[in-house]
C-alpha cells in the first residue's frame, strides 16, 4: 500500500486547524438539497441527509419550514375496480416507505411504512406492523384468487346447462 505524505497522522497541526469538518452523515444517507419557503427570491436552499430509499424531490416539493421535511420512498398502488364504476377504481391502496427526521415521535423519526387509500387519514406502520399486514394482505389476494376461480366455475357450469 502506498504511504500517503498527507495521511492525517503526518499533517502539520496548522494544517489541520483550517480544515473545517464535513457533517458526518449516516450509512445509508446522502446529501439532498431542500427548498425553504415558496418559489421567488424569498426561497433557500439547503443540503439535508437525505435516505437513499427516499423518493422525493426535496426541491419542487418544497417545504416552508425544514422541520416540515420528510422522505418517502416510491409507492405501490393497488387498484381494486367495480363493473358498476367504468374507469374509477372503488378501492386504492398505497405503501411507501417514510421517514420524518424532525419529528418528535420517535416512532415517526425511525423509518416506517405508510399505508393510505386515499383518503385523509393514512395509516403508519412499524416494520413488524406491516410484516404481519402483508402476510394478511397475501391471505386476501389468495382469497380473491379462490373467489375468482368459484366464479368462472359457477359462470361455465350455469353456461352448460343454459
Ligand atoms: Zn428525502
Amino acid at each position: 500500500m502506498a504511504n500517503h505524505a498527507t495521511s492525517p497522522g503526518t499533517a502539520r497541526p496548522e494544517a489541520i486547524a483550517t480544515v473545517s469538518p464535513f457533517p458526518a452523515i449516516a450509512p445509508g444517507h446522502h446529501l439532498a438539497p431542500v427548498a425553504i419557503g415558496a418559489p421567488g427570491s424569498e426561497q433557500k436552499i439547503v443540503f439535508v441527509p437525505c435516505p437513499d430509499w427516499c423518493a422525493t424531490n426535496h426541491v419542487s416539493n418544497w417545504v416552508h419550514f425544514l422541520e416540515d421535511v420528510d422522505h418517502t420512498g416510491d409507492e405501490f398502488a393497488v387498484h381494486v375496480p367495480s363493473f358498476f364504476n367504468e374507469g374509477k377504481p372503488v378501492y386504492s391502496l398505497t405503501a411507501a416507505v417514510g421517514s420524518d427526521s424532525m419529528s418528535t415521535d420517535p416512532r415517526m423519526r425511525a423509518a416506517h411504512v405508510i399505508v393510505g387509500d386515499e383518503g385523509s387519514v393514512d395509516a403508519y406502520l412499524t416494520p413488524d406492523m406491516a410484516r404481519t399486514t402483508a402476510n394478511d394482505l397475501r391471505k386476501l389476494a389468495d382469497k380473491l384468487d379462490e373467489a375468482a376461480r368459484t366464479a368462472r366455475l359457477h359462470n361455465q357450469h350455469v353456461e352448460a346447462v343454459a
